[in-house]
């Protein structure tokens, strides 16, 4: 059964649209874009459409390349104290002289949409409420809710760590009381535990899952999104060969993408102040 993420991000964001339309103050998500990296132009045009569908007020701050780092912490700081901002998100990557970690722990955690700030991390971590969930994986949890996968006690393994899929895809697999095995570049055997896997959730960005043997009927998540070697977008799974033996996948694309905007735009949908 396809794990169908287009549709189940139209009800995600049509829910948003109707608790949107019922705000008295509406939300404002300000969007920060350096430099002309082309896929990031694509990444927040599509977030600004998404805003523009559910209501939301969206504003994107572009700036050159060339931008000094002081500068761009300033604006956040500038944004942190705006009431009529609810949102902000730095769309990454950012030019190199630019320290990433700098810029994010700057970034107010009541206004941290994409939920990547050392507290709403930290609060994930430590079994608190985060303000904001990471867009991807609370995507994710949220299309396997639509399909009514039980999470609780499966065994699940996860195929990367970063800090903006992986590592908290397992917080929250966990935190739904999972058991999870989080697999990286130096993890030895990874077919081994695919295959014995309920949930695997693959971010890596490269053909991985390939094997034919992952656990009858287990669920299979496809977050990687890349070209393959004839310019085709593609994911991390072989999709012919495991559907032969899951029960639930997700394709690519129709599958995690839509359901990382739609889980944005729920995110941005919340106003703390
Ligand atoms: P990333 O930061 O490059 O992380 C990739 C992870 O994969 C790393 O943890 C790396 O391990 C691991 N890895 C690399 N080669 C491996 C191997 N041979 N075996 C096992 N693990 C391996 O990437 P990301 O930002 O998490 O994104 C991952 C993929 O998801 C990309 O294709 C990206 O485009 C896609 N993505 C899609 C969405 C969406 O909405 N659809 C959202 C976010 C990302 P180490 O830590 O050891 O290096």
């Amino acid at each position: 059964m396809i794990l169908d993420g287009k549709q189940t991000s139209e009800k995600v964001l049509a829910m948003v649209q109707e608790k949107v339309a019922a705000m008295e103050i509406k939300p404002h998500l300000v969007v920060i874009l350096v430099g002309d990296n082309p896929a990031s132009k694509i990444y927040v045009r599509n977030k600004q459409k998404a805003a523009l569908k559910v209501g939301i007020q969206s504003t994107v701050i572009e700036m050159p390349s060339e931008t000094a780092e002081e500068e761009l912490l300033n604006t956040i700081e500038e944004l942190n104290n705006d009431i009529n901002v609810t949102g902000i998100l730095v769309q990454l990557p950012l030019p190199k002289h630019i320290d990433k970690n700098k810029v994010i722990t700057k970034i107010s955690p009541l206004k941290d949409v994409d939920g990547f700030t050392p507290e709403n991390v930290g609060r994930l971590a430590i079994g608190l409420e985060p303000y904001f969930y990471p867009a991807t994986p609370q995507g994710i949890i949220m299309l396997l809710d639509e399909y009514n996968i039980p999470i609780e006690g499966a065994d699940a393994v996860v195929i990367g760590r970063s800090n903006i899929v992986g590592k908290p895809m397992t917080q929250m697999l966990l935190k739904r009381n999972a058991t999870v095995t989080t697999c990286h570049s130096y993890t030895s055997n990874i077919e081994d535990k695919i295959k014995t896997a309920d949930i695997v959730i693959s971010a890596v960005g490269k053909k991985i899952v390939r094997c034919k043997m992952v656990k009858k009927n287990s669920v299979v998540v496809d977050v990687g999104i890349f070209k393959d070697e004839n310019g085709q977008l593609t994911g991390d799974v072989d999709f012919d060969l495991v559907s032969k033996s899951a029960g639930f996948i997700s394709p690519v694309p129709g599958g995690v993408g839509p359901m990382t905007i739609a889980s944005l735009m729920f995110n941005a949908s919340k106003i703390y102040q």
